[in-house]
């Protein structure tokens, strides 16, 4: 059993395994998550896709914040609040 530490990674690892049985490239949407135009805040690749829960996630394994956009946002709304 492994853990994986978000669910870029997680997703991440699903799609690499995809793609070995599939010998293609598999995009987000393939998988059933809709992707979302933009780039990751961590890598800067337009990578993010809108995962389960309705939080942004970074697809690319190698990604050192995937969920940065999610976090990013409910920073935003922490630190802005109701105005
Ligand atoms: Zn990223």
């Amino acid at each position: 059993m492994r853990h994986y530490r978000s669910m870029g990674e997680a997703v991440g690892a699903a799609m690499a395994h995809n793609a070995r049985l599939a010998a293609s490239a598999t995009r987000p949407e393939q998988i059933g998550f809709p992707t979302v135009q933009g780039h990751c805040p961590a890598c800067g690749r337009t990578s993010l896709f809108l995962g389960s829960g309705g939080y942004i996630t970074c697809a690319r394994i190698d990604c050192p914040e995937p969920d940065a956009a999610s976090t990013l946002l409910e920073r935003r709304n922490a630190t802005e609040g109701a105005r």
